[in-house]
C-alpha cells in the first residue's frame, strides 16, 4: 500500500537543510558526499521509502547489512540500512521508520524528490556474509530494511512492532517473499510480548544454528541471552543495536 503523497512536497514541508557553520562545512566536505533524493514515498503512515543517488554509491564496495549515515540536522547524523544498491544508477534504497519527533524522523518525514543531503557511507555494519538460509531473524520496525537486505528466505522472521499490521505492510513492500511467513508481535509496555518472540524462535531453534538480531537494545539483549541459554553458539549470533530508549543517534 502506498499512501498518496505528492513528491516533491511544497516548500514549507521540505527537509531542513540546516547547514552547519564554516568549520562544520569544511568537515562535511571531508567526511561526506552529497546525495540527491531520487524519490521519497510514504508506504504507510510511519514508513518512508527513500532512494538516494550519489556517484560514491556506485563506486562503493557494498555488502548486505551496510549502513549509510545521513546528516539530519547541524552536524548530527542518523543511520539507515540500504536494502538495495542499484550500482548502474548509483542509487541506494532505504526504508525509514518515523517513530516520533526527533531529527532523523523529521528528516524522513519531510524529505522529498530533488532534495540533497550529506551522507557518509555505505560502510560496514552488520556482517551478513556468513548467514545461511537456515538462520532466524529478530528485529523491529528499524530492521525491516536489514531483513530485505538479507536477500534470501531465512527460516523464520520475527518482528516486534508498535503496529504489527503496518510493519507487515512495510515488509511486504520491500521483501514480499518474506512478509507472508514473517511473524509480527505487538509490543506490550512490560515487554511480556518478548516471551512470544522467544517461543517463535524456539520453534526453529533445532534447525537454525545462526541468528540475526537487530533493533531495540533491551530486546536484543534478552533474546540473545535466551538463545545462548538454549544452546546457541554466541559466535553464530549476529546482533546489532539500532536504537535504545533515551539514546540519540546510535552508531
Ligand atoms: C547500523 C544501523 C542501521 C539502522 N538502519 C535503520 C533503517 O534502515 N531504518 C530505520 O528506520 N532505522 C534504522 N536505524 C535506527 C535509527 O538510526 C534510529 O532509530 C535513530 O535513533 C533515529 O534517529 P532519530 O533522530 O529519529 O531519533 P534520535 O534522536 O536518535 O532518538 C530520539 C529518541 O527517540 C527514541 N527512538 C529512536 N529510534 C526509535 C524507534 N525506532 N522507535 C521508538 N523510539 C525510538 C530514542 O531512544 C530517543 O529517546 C539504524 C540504526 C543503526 C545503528
Amino acid at each position: 500500500m502506498f499512501l498518496p503523497v505528492s513528491s516533491p512536497r511544497g516548500g514549507a514541508l521540505r527537509a531542513p537543510q540546516d547547514p552547519p557553520g564554516l568549520l562544520g562545512q569544511t568537515v562535511l566536505r571531508w567526511l561526506t558526499h552529497r546525495a540527491t533524493v531520487v524519490s521519497a514515498q510514504s508506504l504507510t503512515p510511519s514508513f518512508r521509502l527513500v532512494a538516494l543517488r550519489a556517484t560514491a554509491f556506485g563506486q562503493a564496495d557494498w555488502a548486505n547489512g551496510d549502513k549509510v549515515q545521513v546528516r539530519a540536522t547541524g552536524m548530527s547524523f542518523r543511520t539507515y540500512t540500504p536494502f538495495r544498491l542499484d550500482g548502474d544508477t548509483d542509487v541506494v534504497h532505504l526504508l525509514g521508520y518515523v517513530h516520533g519527533a526527533a531529527p532523523g524522523a523529521h528528516w524522513l518525514s519531510r524529505v522529498a524528490r530533488g532534495d540533497t543531503c550529506d551522507v557518509m557511507g555505505p560502510r560496514r555494519s552488520v556482517n551478513l556474509g556468513g548467514v545461511p538460509d537456515s538462520a532466524t531473524f529478530f528485529g523491529d520496525e528499524t530492521s525491516i530494511g536489514l531483513a530485505a537486505a538479507l536477500g534470501h528466505a531465512v527460516h523464520r522472521h520475527v518482528f516486534e512492532a508498535n503496529d504489527p499490521d503496518e510493519a507487515r505492510n512495510a515488509l511486504g513492500a520491500v521483501a514480499p517473499g518474506a512478509a507472508n511467513a514473517a511473524r509480527f508481535i505487538g509490543r506490550t509496555a512490560d515487554d511480556g510480548h518478548l516471551a512470544h518472540a522467544e517461543a517463535l524462535l524456539d520453534e526453529r531453534a533445532a534447525a537454525s544454528l545462526h541468528h540475526v538480531l537487530s533493533g531495540k537494545a533491551s530486546s536484543i539483549q534478552r533474546l540473545r541471552r535466551h538463545l545462548v541459554a538454549r544452546g546457541a553458539q554466541p559466535a553464530r549470533i549476529v546482533s546489532k543495536v539500532y536504537w535504545a530508549p533515551g539514546k540519540n543517534g546510535l552508531d
